[in-house]
């Protein structure tokens, strides 16, 4: 058996491709720690004070995500927030139990809640009236649910003193979302997603995403070595995912093969062309409308935000 390429003391268990080392256990979990630790103090993303709320899916990622911030942050400042999204055969009650004794092992307090519970209708319930209305799925469960999680996620954060909400979003999430924004020409979007970006509104809360370096097979192999039992059934509207962002994947995956450091070099180069924009549009003294139906933000220019329009969309859809 190889040992470590970095302590050349302890057997070597995985190959990390981007450095072309073989590491042992300590040394890549060190070597994750400090690459987050790289992020969160060249973007000041977490403050002493910060109170920050964790967005937990009970996928490998959150998990890997609640086993680093403790060492980074007090626990006594962490918070975590679990989702149930309303959709038979995924949500499992394993999922939340484990997900809570994680959470208390570390010393965070955790909440479990619902898409049903906070905005009235569950992911299946939402599809289901789609179809029930016009026969036809107009709207994916991914749009309903990624925004219905997102608005949930700030408005906990928000009306319980949090000034952060931390995701598990990898680098492979991180580059593939760079860039399909890229490919539909957002530069707004772009800016928001750089970790630089400012909020515009009193009523957001700044979302910080410490794992933005981290690989997702690094993030996997975390969790398998640490025993979590992590959500593995696969979501039944995994099939309605953006196509784009699947054909991104596969793209990206030939381009490793050539150069395996690939999506760490683009990101860093799209943070560093961003920053100059990042910091203008920073300065830019934008207070975001709110929303006429629910009183949440919404984007300038607009009168009802994203949410309502998609409730408004199903229930108003004509025959
Ligand atoms: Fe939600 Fe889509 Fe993920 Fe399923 S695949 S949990 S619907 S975002
Ligand atoms: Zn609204």
């Amino acid at each position: 058996m190889a040992l470590c390429s970095k302590c050349g003391k302890r057997e070597a268990i995985v190959y990390q491709k981007h450095t072309g080392m073989k590491l042992c256990k300590n040394c890549l979990f060190e070597d994750v720690k400090q690459r987050i630790l790289e992020q969160v103090k060249k973007y000041d993303m977490i403050l002493p004070e910060d109170r920050i709320l964790i967005g937990i899916s009970g996928g490998k990622d959150s998990y890997v995500l609640l086993r680093f911030l403790p060492e980074i942050h007090p626990s006594s400042r962490l918070f975590g927030l679990m989702i149930e999204e309303g959709i038979k055969g995924y949500n499992r009650a394993e999922t939340f139990s484990f997900v809570k004794s994680s959470c208390h092992e570390l010393g965070i307090d955790c909440v479990i809640t619902s898409i049903k519970e906070v905005l009235k209708y569950s992911v299946d319930e939402f599809m289901s009236l789609q179809i029930k209305r016009c026969n036809s799925i107009k709207i994916s469960a991914c749009t309903f649910c990624g925004i219905a999680r997102r608005r949930i996620l700030n408005v906990y954060a928000r009306s319980h003193g949090m000034n952060k909400v931390a995701t598990g979003h990898n680098l492979d999430d991180e580059v593939q979302t760079y860039l399909i924004n890229i490919l539909r020409g957002d530069i707004m979007r772009l800016i928001q997603l750089h970790p630089l970006s400012i909020v515009h509104s009193p009523l957001l809360v700044k979302r910080i995403k410490p794992l933005r370096t981290i690989y997702e097979y690094e993030t996997a192999f975390i969790a398998y070595m640490e025993g979590f039992r992590f959500q593995e059934t696969e979501c039944p509207y995994i099939v309605e995912r953006p196509t784009l962002r699947t054909k991104i994947r596969e793209l990206i995956k030939e381009i490793e093969r050539i150069d395996p450091s690939a999506q760490l070099k683009f990101l860093n180069e799209v943070d560093k062309a961003l920053e100059p924009l990042v910091k203008m549009r920073n300065m830019d003294s934008v207070n975001l409308p709110r929303c006429s139906q629910c009183g949440e933000p919404t984007a300038p220019g607009r009168n009802i935000c994203k949410f309502c329009e998609l409730i408004d969309n199903v229930l108003n859809i004509q025959y």
